[in-house]
């Protein structure tokens, strides 16, 4: 069962991405918003699609559980590894129907500096399923911003780091979330 989970969580390594823009700094779906909604909270600031004829649909319970692990990838990450060095503090994050299996990226406009990570408006259909691919994804993704503290934006957008980039942020959501429930199982 162990070998098999690090099976699935080695694979979501590969999966998951990063990016780092020259142009476009695009975080809303291709074609963008019928309906968009925003909430900003202390460190964050969302957006999704409001209307539930759209594919791109987001429930508020999906989103207040997007809040949640938002804040809880913060509270645990910055005091050990500092708060990303986002200019305004407050990263942009948007919520849409990204292809199956795609999780979730961070992209760094490189003018600017500022940080932005894209989540899936459900994760379904993908390995890590529903809550815990939101808890997964947000952690990782939450992470590839703290990296930011440690490597400059040429290093963290180059390809021949991703072993690092991603590594480390798989081990960063293997801390905060798959440590504790394998101990979970044992009890
Ligand atoms: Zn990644």
């Amino acid at each position: 069962m162990r070998l098999f989970k690090r099976l699935i969580f080695g694979l979501f390594v590969t999966l998951l991405t990063l990016s780092w823009p020259t142009r476009c700094f695009a975080g809303p779906p291709t074609g963008g918003y019928v309906n968009e909604n925003t909430a900003t909270t202390t460190h964050f600031e969302i957006h999704w699609e409001g209307s539930n004829t759209s594919t791109h649909y987001a429930t508020n319970n999906w989103i207040n559980n997007v809040r949640a692990y938002l804040d809880n990838a913060w509270n645990f990450q910055t005091p050990i590894w500092q708060a990303p060095p986002d200019p305004d503090g407050v990263i942009r994050v948007d919520v849409w129907n990204k292809e199956v299996e795609a999780y979730g990226e961070t992209k760094l406009d490189i003018l600017s500096g500022n940080l932005e990570i894209e989540l899936d408006n459900d994760y379904a259909g993908t390995i890590v399923s529903g809550e815990e691919g939101l808890k997964m994804t947000t952690a990782h993704e939450f992470f590839h911003c703290v990296q930011l503290n440690w490597v400059d934006g040429a290093t963290w957008g180059n390809s021949t780091y991703n072993w690092f980039t991603e590594g480390s942020a798989d081990w960063m959501a293997d801390q905060m979330y798959t440590q504790k429930q394998q101990v979970y199982q044992k009890l």
